[in-house]
């Protein structure tokens, strides 16, 4: 990097203690480095110093009161990222390892992403540093009341517009969206992940994981491969794991591992879904429970050891940085064809150097994972329109726009040189997108 090193230098000393946040833009720069030597005038327009400093930062503090009556205060996040093509979008993340980093690397990811859906999303990111497990219905109803009675007055359905992320599934869009309405007496599309009787679109619970297999089934097949027959390894047993499973499964796959944070199951006759989504969608419980009901199972508690299990097509789910330079390797050494990206950020910059030094098809996540928002904007679209579309309705619509994407960023990836590497693709892309927008609305003096 030469052109825009500058740049980075100045993220890492304003944003010190953001590691996650410096690997984001580290990534994303290094790609658009060919881009700054075409564009003189986006240079001039101090577009890449303003793409990498978000519009507006929000930190707040939520206090609620727990089961025993007890005062608990946690840290909120909503990160306005950029809003040049669209509304703020992303989701709201729940989880002990919630912090400032975190949320910006995950906002600055989002613009990228959105834009390369081609619909009209800008990109946001939010949470707080409170733990979900092992809290009853009503801790986490009195957090997310307490959590959105703050968040409301930043946010609307023109404005910004949060949805689900790690720990915030249905039940928690609920309690955030009820809260939402009592204190705006609206009803309006100011979240998405809505109850499908309240707003909600059908098919956006399983988008990402759908997406996902959409995605990789179309980079696959332009390598003459396909999930048929394929063995999968899926980390994870959230929302974007269990449908990406159920995909991947009805397009002729065998998917032999799934994972929560305790832990790995790996059943070579194929992991039983329907048992998984009992295990974690109802009952809440925790994935080892997998082995009470099938005994020829194995369990693992290291979760990283999950990419040790021989795969041809690995699709990460979990977490950032679960797959690292080590963990690649032994992917590779194995056999492993391809990785799809369900979760953001999930391999190391040196796990991504690794499968492209060794010519894996690798969907990055900005691309592969970006069928969950693009739904979420299908959902914001039915809301303004007081109408519904049916599953199968969104279902093409999502099927066509992964399509696209891919196409997209294979493109792009093309017209710079290196036709594989759908990283600098997906990057170069979205961020076309944005910086013609932001180059053509000016500059606030
Ligand atoms: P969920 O909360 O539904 O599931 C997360 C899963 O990952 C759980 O199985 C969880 O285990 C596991 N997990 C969480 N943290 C860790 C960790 N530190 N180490 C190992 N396992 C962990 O979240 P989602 O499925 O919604 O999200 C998963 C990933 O996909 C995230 O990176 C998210 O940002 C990304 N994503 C999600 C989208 C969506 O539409 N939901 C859209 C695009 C990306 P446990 O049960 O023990 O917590």
């Amino acid at each position: 990097m030469q052109v825009l090193k500058p740049i980075y230098d100045d993220v890492i000393n304003r944003n010190p203690n953001e590691p996650e946040f410096h690997q984001a833009v580290l990534e994303v720069l290094e790609s658009l480095e060919p881009v700054a030597k075409r564009h003189a005038d986006w240079l001039d327009a101090g577009i890449f110093q303003r793409i990498v400093e978000p519009e507006r930062q929000v930190i707040f503090r939520v206090t609620w009161i727990d089961d025993k009556g007890a005062v608990q205060v946690n840290r909120g996040f909503r990160v306005q990222f950029n809003s040049a093509i669209g509304p703020y979008k992303g989701g709201l993340r729940l989880h002990p390892s919630v912090n400032l980093s975190v949320i910006k690397f995950l906002g600055f990811e989002q613009i990228f992403k959105n834009a390369l859906t081609g619909l009209p999303i800008g990109g946001g990111k939010g949470g707080s540093d409170f733990n979900p497990r092992g809290k009853s219905d009503r801790d986490i109803m009195r957090f997310c009341q307490s959590f959105m009675t703050e968040l409301w007055r930043h946010i609307g359905p023109d404005t910004d517009v949060p949805a689900g992320d790690i720990g915030t599934g249905a039940r928690e869009i609920g309690y955030l969206y009820g809260q939402y309405k009592r204190l705006s007496n609206q009803h309006t599309g100011v979240l998405t992940g809505k109850g499908l009787t309240w707003g909600g679109s059908l098919g956006r619970t399983e988008a990402t994981g759908y997406g996902l297999c959409y995605f990789m089934e179309e980079a696959l097949q332009a390598k003459d491969q396909s999930f048929k027959g394929a063995v999968v390894a899926i980390s994870g047993s959230g929302n974007v794991a269990i449908f990406a499973h159920e995909k991947a499964t009805e397009l002729g796959a065998k998917v032999v591992t799934m994972s929560d944070s305790d832990g790995f199951v790996h059943d070579p006759q194929g992991i039983d879904l329907d048992l998984v989504k009992e295990i974690k969608l109802v009952r809440r419980g925790r994935i080892r429970d997998y082995l009470k009901r099938h005994p020829g199972a194995t369990y693992g508690e290291q979760c990283r050891d999950i990419w040790q299990v021989p795969c041809d097509i690995a699709l990460p789910c979990a977490t950032q940085n679960e797959i690292d330079e080590e963990a690649a390797r032994t992917l590779v050494k194995q056999g492993c064809i391809a990785v799809g990206e369900g979760a953001n950020m999930p391999s190391t910059p040196e796990a991504v150097k690794v499968y492209l030094d060794n010519k894996i098809i690798y969907g990055p996540a900005k691309a592969a994972n970006a069928g969950g928002v693009a739904t979420s904007a299908l959902e914001m679209t039915q809301n303004s329109q007081r109408f519904s579309w049916t599953f199968a309705e969104v279902d093409e619509k999502l099927k066509q726009i992964m399509v696209d994407i891919y196409t997209t960023v294979s493109a792009a990836a093309t017209e710079y040189g290196q036709p594989d590497n759908l990283l600098l693709g997906a990057n170069i892309a979205g961020f076309t997108k944005v910086a013609t927008a932001m180059y053509q609305q000016g500059i606030a003096y």
